[in-house]
């Protein structure tokens, strides 16, 4: 964008002398007077020659023509200076739509006929066309501001002296509310950015240059940089446009690491299946008990394997519905009864006990059952593997008294929270914030060991985003862990009467 600007106005003494005086006005007056007066006098002089018109008759008849001639030329000229000094005046202001403005003030000395009057009335037509005009040419240009300002990537536009001439909202949050009048360089350490940017203030073409930028949150960022039409006067000469790449990037090594994590959890179940096949082909063909042995190690391989593709399909197929949250009424407490029952025996085998609490009066929650029954046994079902044997284990299910800060409904959301307690080894601090990311596991092997497939907590944290939920982990290496997940309670009465079993 090109700013326009007037031309510097001349100074004052300039203007001054090039206005017309009111002396010179008389001047000019007395001397167009003068002419008229010549062909008049020769017949005044012509008469008094042929003795038709007295001499003193004929001076008098040449004085008043010429005072008439005088007083009409000089009403003229003085009418036509009040217009030249307007014009003049307009040429040396910087603001067009002051100097229209004025114009009637100005001009208001002219008289209403005459030729300086048509004059007047043809500026103040042609003024109204200008201004007409401005008006539009303000409204585009607002307009492309807000544009600019609201465009979501950061904008930049450098002026021919490599300054922030201005930027945009996106812009300043990333680099900084000041940056408007610094040096490029001093926003951007960048060197090839720098580098397209001097080539495109040379009038040369931009191009794109990708860059990491650390702070305030690492991003990378395509940078389009495009030269801009520039009168040299100042104003924008080059464009920067910053493209966030960061998600893409993000999603790109997402992909990587799932395929690679994925690979790497089916090779080793498929090569030990495919190695006790051999055994069983070969050496193995005629000994009973070994292949006894075999096959139930084969077992449980297929069925390491079949957990994890069941755990791929639940996820891909949450996370297909995310965007939709379900809008079922449930009520709680058999949910969680059917859960407890399919995992006490689990528990037994570890001389453990699952103790349920729940609300004497528990609201319903908004929510799919069959989601809501996965979150549960994912949650119980690390208690009873990471929990110490012997130990108690408390599923409990409350009104929320309150709501973590990431609950989608605000602080004041009424919630249900469904609450796993274990007393197990705990998790240390460091592995909390990660552990819901998908394969994440503190210990792989003891996971494995276990017949964990590193999916369950991601699957938890996709089904409670998907409910408006919210999760939260607390844990004591040495005490145990406590998984809370807060859902959205329904309005209206409890539907289902709460107790508490054990
Ligand atoms: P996995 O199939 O490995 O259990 P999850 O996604 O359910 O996968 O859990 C991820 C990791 O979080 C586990 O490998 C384990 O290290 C840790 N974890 C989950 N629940 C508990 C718990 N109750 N106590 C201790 N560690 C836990």
């Amino acid at each position: 964008m090109t700013e326009v600007r007037p031309t510097p106005p001349s100074a004052d003494g300039d203007r001054a002398a090039r206005r017309p005086s009111e002396v010179s006005v008389r001047m000019a007056a007395a001397r167009a007077a003068a002419i008229l007066t010549v062909p008049a006098a020769a017949v005044f002089l012509g008469l008094v020659a042929v003795g038709e018109l007295s001499p003193w008759h004929g001076l008098g008849g040449v004085a008043v023509t010429a005072a008439a001639s005088f007083l009409l030329v000089r009403r003229h000229h003085a009418d036509l200076a009040v217009l030249r000094r307007h014009l003049d005046n307009r040429a040396g202001v910087d603001d067009p739509r002051s100097a229209i403005a004025e114009r009637r003030s100005a001009l208001a000395g002219i008289g209403e006929v005459g030729a300086a009057s048509e004059l007047a009335l043809a500026l103040e037509r042609a003024d109204r066309r200008a201004q007409d005009w401005i008006d539009r040419l303000a409204q585009r240009s607002q307009a492309q501001a807000l544009v600019i300002e609201t465009i979501p990537d950061p904008l930049l536009l450098i002026d021919a002296r490599g300054r922030v001439d201005q930027a945009n909202g996106a812009a300043r949050r990333q680099f900084g509310q000041q940056i408007v009048d610094r040096d490029l360089s001093t926003v951007i350490r960048h060197p090839d950015v720098l580098a397209t940017v001097r080539r495109a203030l040379a009038g040369e073409a931009g191009g794109d240059v990708e860059i990491a930028i650390a702070a305030p949150v690492e991003r990378v960022f395509n940078v389009r940089i495009e030269a801009l039409a520039s009168d040299g006067r100042g104003g924008a000469a080059a464009l920067m446009l910053f493209v966030d790449l960061s998600a893409i990037r993000r999603a790109e090594q997402m992909r990587v690491d799932f395929v690679a994590n994925v690979s790497h959890e089916l090779r080793t179940p498929l090569a030990t299946l495919l190695g006790f096949i051999e055994t069983l082909q070969g050496p193995a063909r005629d000994d009973p008990d070994a292949r006894d042995r075999f096959l139930e190690i084969m077992k449980s391989q297929g069925h390491r394997m079949s957990r994890l593709v069941q755990d791929l399909l639940s996820l891909s197929r949450i996370e297909t519905n995310e965007h939709q949250p379900p809008s079922d009424r449930i009520a709680l407490l058999p949910v969680l009864e059917g859960v407890k029952a399919t995992l006490d025996l689990e528990a037994r085998r570890k001389d453990m006990r699952v103790r349920l609490e729940v609300d004497a009066v528990l609201p319903a929650v908004v929510g799919a059952e069959d989601e809501l029954a996965q979150v549960v046994q994912n949650l119980l079902d690390n208690a009873i593997k990471y929990g110490r044997p012997g130990t108690e284990i408390t599923l409990s299910a409350r009104r929320a008294d309150r709501v973590p800060a990431s609950f989608p409904g605000g602080p004041t959301g009424k919630a249900v929270a469904i609450a796993v307690r274990d007393r197990g080894d705990g998790i240390a601090p460091q592995h909390v914030p990660r552990l819901t990311e998908r394969f994440y596991r503190v210990d792989a092997a003891r996971s494995r060991d276990l017949g964990g497939t590193g999916l369950g907590l991601a699957i938890v944290k996709h089904i409670v985003s998907r409910h408006r939920g919210a999760l939260g982990i607390q844990s004591t290496p040495g005490e145990g862990s406590l998984f809370t997940v807060y859902i959205p309670a329904a309005d209206g009465a409890a539907p289902a009467r709460g107790a508490t079993a054990a």
